[in-house]
């Protein structure tokens, strides 16, 4: 069955302009019209580098309208809701923020798609009624993201893609659903099969870590992919949409 898959691509984060030009440019070659790119990471330890944040906005802005491409960006706090969120393409809500009501209270209030990523121990329920914290307020565009959750055996990979998800939020309810492979797995040899799977599944979309030179990320390198491998996975998905 033909259907379209949305896919969105980018590298976890960015250290320049030119850095994040380069990966848009050749996302745009391939016909992608969905950038994301981090300017305000959630890391792990207050160490990590942690997106280049207003300066990273500038750079993104820029960048969407001189690709003329879309932006999807994770916003992490109400203040940035309040000053990015009509102007960029579609909200994300990283995995850490899925229980933060406040904030998705705050998102609701505005037009703009919101990707709702599934907190990492939540169950399907508490990610769908994070859902209507947002529908409630009178924005009910709403994609939900699969991003693998916790496992025993985090050595091997980082977290554990649950397929499952897409027949769920596909029998259950009304929104579309996409998969993001790569903090699924933390692996970049995996992200090929695990998209190839997702779609086969039903997913309506991937969000997939990309970068020209995986190697120079500047953040999640281990399960960024290089463009030989996007576009392995670009040409499965051809045959669905
Ligand atoms: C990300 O998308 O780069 C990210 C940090 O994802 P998550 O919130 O799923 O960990
Ligand atoms: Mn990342």
């Amino acid at each position: 069955m033909k259907k379209e898959i949305l896919v969105i691509a980018g590298p976890c984060t960015f250290g320049s302009y030119e850095e994040l030009y380069k990966i848009a440019s050749e996302l745009k070659k391939r016909g992608i019209t969905h950038l994301r790119a981090g300017a305000f990471k959630m890391r792990t330890s207050p160490d990590s580098f942690q997106g280049l944040r207003e300066e990273g906005m500038e750079i993104l802005f820029r960048i969407k309208e001189e690709l003329n491409i879309k932006i999807v960006v994770e916003l992490t706090s109400i203040e940035q809701v309040h000053k990015y969120g009509d102007k960029i393409d579609i909200i994300q809500v990283g995995t850490r923020n899925m229980y933060n009501y406040e904030l998705l209270k705050e998102i609701g209030k505005t037009k703009t798609p919101v990707i709702l990523k599934r907190a990492f121990s939540a169950t399907y329920q508490e990610w769908i009624m994070a859902a209507e914290y947002i529908k409630r307020e009178g924005n009910s565009n709403i994609i939900l993201c699969e991003r693998g959750i916790r496992n025993f055996m985090s050595d091997e990979t980082r977290n554990i893609l649950d397929l499952q998800a897409i027949p769920y939020i596909k029998h259950n309810t009304e929104y579309p659903i996409i998969i993001d492979p790569s903090h699924a797995s933390g692996r970049s040899y995996m992200v090929e099969s695990m998209s190839k799977a997702s779609i086969s599944a039903g997913a309506d979309g991937l969000l997939i870590e990309v970068h020209y030179n995986p190697e120079e990320s500047l953040c999640d390198k281990n399960q960024t992919i290089d463009l030989e491998t996007f576009d392995r996975i670009l040409e499965f998905i051809r045959k669905y949409d």
